[in-house]
C-alpha cells in the first residue's frame, strides 16, 4: 500500500502566498523540500485525500492521471482541503468518457453542503455524506469517518482507512476527542501508519486548539501507545505545517527524527 503526500502545508502554503516573513523568505531562497503546497495525499493510485486549489499542479508535478482516481475523501470544507469548483472540470466537454461511477466523493456535513450548492448533474460525481463513526466500504478499502477537533459546525472528519494495511489520516485536528480514543480502543485497531497534524510545531497548543504541535502530538502518541493502537512498528509521519512555525525541512528533521517521526514533504511517497 502506497501513500504519496502531494501537499504538506497549512492553508497559506509555505512560503505563504503573500508573506514576507523570515521563514518564507528563506524557503523561497532554498526551494526543494522547503516548498510546501496545500494539503492533499493519494493512496495507491485511486484514493485521493482532499481537493485543494493546488490539485491541478499536484497532478502535473506528480504525473497523476486524474481520470484514474475512483474515490475522493474530503476531511472538511476549509479551502486548503476542499475547492469544490474544481470538480466542474469533470463536466461533459471538459472531461471526456466520464461516468458517475468513476468518482465517488465521501465527506462530512460542511464539505457536502459546499459541494451540493455548486454541483451539476453533468459533473459525473457520486456524492456521499458521512456521519462521524460511520463505516463505508468501496473498492479494496474500508473507511471509518472519525470526528476531528477542528472547525466547529462543519463536522470535520479524520479517516481510518483499512486495506492491506491500517492507516489513520488525521488532518486537520487538534488533540483527539475522547470518543476517538475510545473507538480505536474498543475496535482493537492496530495502526500500521499515522499522519499527524503538526501545524504549530513548537508553538504551544492547548487541548481545545484546532491544530496540534509537537506538544500535543506527543500526548496523542503516548495515549495511543497506552491503549495499544500504536505499536513499535507504527510509521508516524508529521504533516500540515504553518509558516508561523518555521517548517524548513532540515530544521524539522533535526527537531524530530530522533523522536521516531518522519517529516513529510511535497512528493514524499511511502510504502506502508
Ligand atoms: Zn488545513
Ligand atoms: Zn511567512
Ligand atoms: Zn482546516
Amino acid at each position: 500500500m502506497k501513500l504519496t503526500y502531494l501537499g504538506t502545508a497549512a492553508a497559506e502554503g509555505f512560503p505563504a502566498i503573500f508573506c514576507n516573513c523570515k521563514y518564507c523568505t528563506e524557503a523561497r531562497r532554498l526551494g526543494g523540500k522547503n516548498i510546501r503546497t496545500r494539503s492533499q495525499a493519494l493512496i495507491n493510485d485511486d484514493l485521493l485525500l482532499d481537493l485543494p486549489a493546488d490539485t491541478y499542479s499536484h497532478f502535473l508535478s506528480n504525473g497523476i492521471e486524474g481520470h484514474k482516481i475512483k474515490y475522493l475523501l474530503v476531511t472538511h470544507s476549509h479551502s486548503d482541503h476542499f475547492y469544490p469548483a474544481e470538480l466542474e472540470m469533470r463536466h461533459n466537454g471538459f472531461a471526456h468518457n466520464m461516468d458517475t461511477n468513476q468518482l465517488k466523493l465521501f465527506c462530512g456535513k460542511g464539505a457536502f453542503t459546499a459541494f451540493e450548492s455548486l454541483k451539476r448533474e453533468n459533473w459525473n460525481i457520486g456524492s456521499n455524506l458521512l456521519k462521524p463513526f460511520e463505516t463505508v466500504s468501496f473498492g479494496n478499502y474500508t473507511v471509518t469517518a472519525l470526528p476531528a477537533r477542528h472547525f466547529i459546525g462543519d463536522e470535520p472528519l479524520i479517516y481510518l482507512i483499512e486495506s492491506e494495511k491500517t492507516l489513520l489520516y488525521a488532518h486537520d485536528t487538534g488533540y483527539f476527542l475522547d470518543e476517538v480514543f475510545d473507538f480505536l480502543k474498543e475496535k482493537s485497531v492496530k495502526l500500521d501508519f499515522i499522519s499527524l497534524d503538526c501545524t504549530c510545531v513548537d508553538i504551544p497548543t492547548k487541548d481545545e486548539s484546532s491544530h496540534m504541535g509537537i506538544d500535543n502530538i506527543e500526548r496523542v502518541v503516548k495515549k495511543l501507545t497506552e491503549i495499544e493502537v500504536i505499536t513499535n512498528n507504527t510509521i508516524k509521519v508529521l504533516n500540515h505545517f504553518s509558516h508561523n512555525a518555521n517548517p524548513l525541512h532540515h530544521v524539522l528533521e533535526q527537531r524530530v527524527s530522533s523522536m521516531g517521526y518522519i517529516v513529510s514533504y511535497d512528493g514524499f511517497s511511502i510504502e506502508i
